[in-house]
């Protein structure tokens, strides 16, 4: 039975990579017919920010990729937030402890900080833990003393000399690490929270987690992870580990970071967040007009593809289509021009119905009036091949809502003449509009008959109607703003 967790900490905006793994979670899961499951890593109290979680739930929803078990929707595997869990981790970290795997730490953080001064890259581990005050260096009297008289303890791990913990990944194969460079990780904190490492391992077990999918940045702790499997007896249903490639900088240099997006100008949260402490709103895809499924789309093709060329998938789609073996093992750089490409490809193939809500949202935004639905829709099918990002539907359509407040003069002015003029004046008194093409044909005529190339007239008639020179067909243009709209704005264009 395939379970697998998307384990966000509620730590801030949930950046794209974060979103990534989210899916590629789901995408495995609706593969194989499998459970996502929604678990709130808050066992650091220090780094907790409320409002977070939420957040990432409205992220998840906005992608489409709502868990099947979370904190706001339970299974039988809660509950969902590791900070309501807290009771279940203490007997696992004493049960390491009376195994030999773990051990209480007393050392003081003053103490810690001279450890640290004194060594340089200091590492509470095998090369140090003797000179610490633990229980490994104290009696088992002093260590009962202390634990009577509720000093601050922490249990940290105890990793063994000189062995190599072997793993197979889904995505890099096999993996191995010397013990030897592994530090003695805390296990359960001060505060008797776990930290994460132990919490991690506790809730996969518990919540019968199959595969572990997450950012390659945990790679390292894998294994803690896995030698606490092993420690804890539960080696036998340890999830498949797969560690998703970075995402990196458009220059391929390094990790993709928030600071990358604010220096160079685009988003790399999912939505806008705004930092509860100072307020700061830092720019999500999503406000900044992206589709839901051209970012998802987008997202799923940074590392992993399906074989052949083709890049525009549905989310219905992907889920058929995933396959571990095909994520690729190298970083995938981040690129905002294939992202707004993205977005341009899935806008031009959406219907008017299901961009109309967006348009409108972002019209009423800029303070254009929208009151009929169906003539929205008539223009977002005439328009939407020219927008990449939705606040485009602006510029690109509010001239069919309100005239012209301004023309681009220098395009028309220089050559206008009092006989264009009079051009204007006769098509607009003969002005009949039941189809585009119709309706060039007598443009043409006219302009024939009167002794002018078509093509001089057709940009002022386009100015008149747009202000500017954009936009589609502007016989579709005139078609759509009707005869008496055309007619008044001919009319205001050359007063
Ligand atoms: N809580 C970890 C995070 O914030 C989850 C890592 C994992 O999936 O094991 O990314």
């Amino acid at each position: 039975k395939v379970r697998v967790r998307f384990a966000p900490s509620p730590t801030g905006g949930l950046h794209l990579g974060g979103v990534r793994t989210a899916l590629f979670n789901y995408l495995f899961a609706k593969k194989n017919n499998g459970t996502f499951v929604l678990r709130v890593e808050d066992t650091d109290q220090n780094r907790f920010v409320a409002g977070a979680e939420e957040y990432i739930v409205n992220c998840l929803n906005w992608c489409g990729i709502t868990p099947d078990e979370s904190p706001a929707n339970p299974g039988s595997y809660g509950p969902y937030r590791q900070s309501e869990r807290k009771p279940s981790y203490r007997k696992f970290a004493e049960q390491l402890i009376n195994d030999g795997y773990a051990y209480y730490a007393f050392d003081t953080p003053e103490e810690l900080d001279a450890k640290r001064k004194d060594i340089p890259n200091f590492q509470y581990g095998q090369a140090t833990r003797m000179q610490m005050r633990n229980s490994l260096t104290l009696t088992v009297n002093e260590v009962e003393d202390l634990l009577a008289a509720k000093v601050p303890y922490v249990i940290r791990i105890k990793v063994p000399a000189d062995e190599v913990v072997y793993f197979n990944d889904l995505i890099r194969g096999d993996v191995s690490f010397e013990t030897s460079l592994v530090d003695d990780k805390v296990l359960l904190k001060a505060d008797g929270m776990p930290t994460y490492h132990l919490a991690v391992v506790v809730d996969d077990k518990a919540m019968e987690i199959s595969h572990a999918f997450r950012g390659e940045e945990w790679l390292p702790s894998a294994p803690v992870h896995i030698l606490l499997w092993k420690y804890l007896g539960w080696e036998a249903d340890m999830p498949a580990w797969a560690h998703l490639p970075l995402i990196l900088k458009p220059d391929g240099h390094g990790k993709l970071s928030k600071r990358d997006g604010d220096r160079l100008g685009f988003p790399v949260y999912a939505m806008n967040w705004t930092d509860p402490k100072t307020g700061d709103v830092t720019k999500g895809f999503k406000e900044m007009g992206f589709m839901p499924e051209a970012f998802i789309n987008m997202l799923a093709l940074l590392g992993w593809n399906d074989g052949t060329d083709q890049e525009i998938f549905s989310l219905k789609e992907l889920e058929e289509k995933f396959s571990v073996e095909r994520i690729s093992k190298a970083g995938a750089k981040f690129d905002f021009e294939k992202a707004k490409w993205y977005n341009h490809e899935w806008i031009k193939a959406q219907s008017a119905e299901r961009l109309a809500a967006g348009v409108k949202a972002e019209l009423e935004k800029a303070g254009v009036a929208v009151n009929d639905e169906a003539f929205l829709n008539t223009v977002i099918d005439l328009i939407k091949d020219r927008c990449t990002l939705l606040p485009d539907f602006v510029a690109q359509s509010s001239y069919f809502f309100a005239s012209p407040a301004e023309y681009d003069v220098n395009s028309v002015k220089p050559k206008w003449t009092s006989e264009k003029a009079a051009f204007f004046n006769t098509f607009a008194e003969n002005l009949t509009l039941t189809d585009a093409v119709a309706a060039e044909t007598a443009f043409k005529a006219l302009a024939e008959e009167k002794g002018f190339k078509p093509g001089e007239l057709m940009l002022p008639f386009r100015i008149m109607l747009v202000g500017g020179k954009f936009g589609p067909g502007v016989f579709d243009i005139a078609l759509l703003l009707g005869v008496d709209e055309t007619k008044a704005r001919i009319e205001k264009a050359i007063a």
